[in-house]
């Protein structure tokens, strides 16, 4: 049986909770983690007729990016669509789970797919974030270095971006001395030893702490483990907000704006004044996202694709570069593909569904 945990589990191994924002609510938002999963309706947002649609589907949980619950809800008597969703979603044994700003700030997320979509290459993290890696260091005897560099790789430690299984040793040696009541791998009570060892470091994710931690002392022959754990100021490269990338070749302004109307399929696009300048580094943050303006601007970009602008989050822009707010909904659509492309791979005994109802609440004429 594949419950709905499998699937969120799942889930959070491709946007891990930690990364989301603090005032974000990601995660299983209605219903049971235990039951059976019997299919999967992915949408934007979750809605009363997603709900419905999820029902007629034959679909027992709804995966969305925006969270359904995102302020907390002090009644359910059905006086908000969020009331009533969720009221119709206990009623019908729909599960409902949100992938948010953690799916936003990862590298395979939501930025990725928007500058897939706009064709844009050699892209990378906009804005990375620090504090998010922590090294470990440890000294192991000789011989089992390896059993325990490999619980740790399992462990989520030694990942470097598209790199696995890093790690540094050098070889020296260790002492210690035994007291009557130790119960020691190598040498005997009261007696001085000498051991050679290897020092090992391996960065890790800091929210990977718990498991990193546990698989160094289940793997490690010692009794008492010598380790160090430091926190790291570095940026991590594979997390943050928005992304930066190039377009295969430069497009004028005018053109760049209707590549983006054609590809994102946008009534409209609002922007800020052209500046007689060609377009080839293209920074893009899907939703609301003026506050990557100061980012785009050091990254070099010439065009950041975004959305939610305010009137002066145009003057900020500062003639320095070309600005286009595109819509969120329209920004975050394919978030959709994404994640049911993953589910799909990930899972191919359960029907992923991809949702049909058009959510968008804003209308243009
Ligand atoms: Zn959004």
């Amino acid at each position: 049986m594949t419950s709905i945990r499998h699937l969120t589990d799942s889930l959070e191994q491709l946007a891990p909770p930690a990364y989301q924002e603090g005032y974000d609510n990601a995660g299983l938002l209605v219903g049971d983690s235990a039951a059976e999963a019997k299919g999967v309706l992915v949408s934007l947002d979750v809605t009363e007729a997603v709900v419905e649609e999820a029902v007629a589907k034959g679909c027992n949980l709804v995966v969305a990016h925006h969270p359904l619950i995102f302020r907390p809800l002090k009644k359910l008597t059905g006086a908000t669509y969020v009331e009533r969703t969720v009221v119709e979603a206990i009623r019908s044994g729909v599960a409902v789970y949100a992938a948010h700003t953690n799916l936003d700030h990862v590298a395979e997320g939501v930025n990725r797919r928007l500058s897939a979509v706009l064709g844009l290459e050699g892209v990378r993290i906009l804005a990375p974030r620090k504090q998010t890696l922590r090294k470990l260091v440890s000294f192991v005897p000789v011989a089992d270095t390896q059993r325990v560099l490999d619980a740790l790789y399992e462990a989520g430690a030694g990942q470097v971006g598209h790199y696995r299984n890093c790690s540094f040793r050098s070889e020296g040696t260790g002492t210690f001395q035994p007291d009557q009541h130790a119960n020691p791998y190598v040498g005997r009570a009261g007696v001085p030893e000498e051991v050679r060892e290897n020092r090992i470091e391996l960065l890790f994710p800091a929210h990977l702490e718990n498991n990193v931690v546990r698989a160094l002392r289940q793997s490690h022959p010692y009794e008492e483990v010598a380790y160090y754990l430091t926190a790291l100021e570095n940026d991590n490269q594979e997390v943050g907000a928005g992304m930066v990338g190039q377009l295969p070749e430069a497009m004028d302004e005018r053109a760049f704006l209707l590549h983006l109307k054609a590809k994102l399929q946008l009534s409209c696009v609002r922007h800020t004044a052209l500046l007689g300048r060609p377009v080839r580094t293209v920074a893009v943050g899907g939703g609301a996202g003026a506050f990557l303006l100061p980012d785009a601007l050091r990254q070099g970009a010439d065009a950041l694709v975004t959305a939610d602008l305010k009137y002066h989050d145009f003057f900020a822009a500062e003639r320095a570069i070309l600005v286009a707010d595109v819509g969120h909904y329209e920004s975050e659509v394919f978030t959709k593909n994404l994640l049911a492309e993953y589910l799909s791979e990930k899972f191919p005994n359960i029907a992923v569904v991809l949702s049909t109802t058009i959510t968008n609440p804003v209308n243009y004429l």
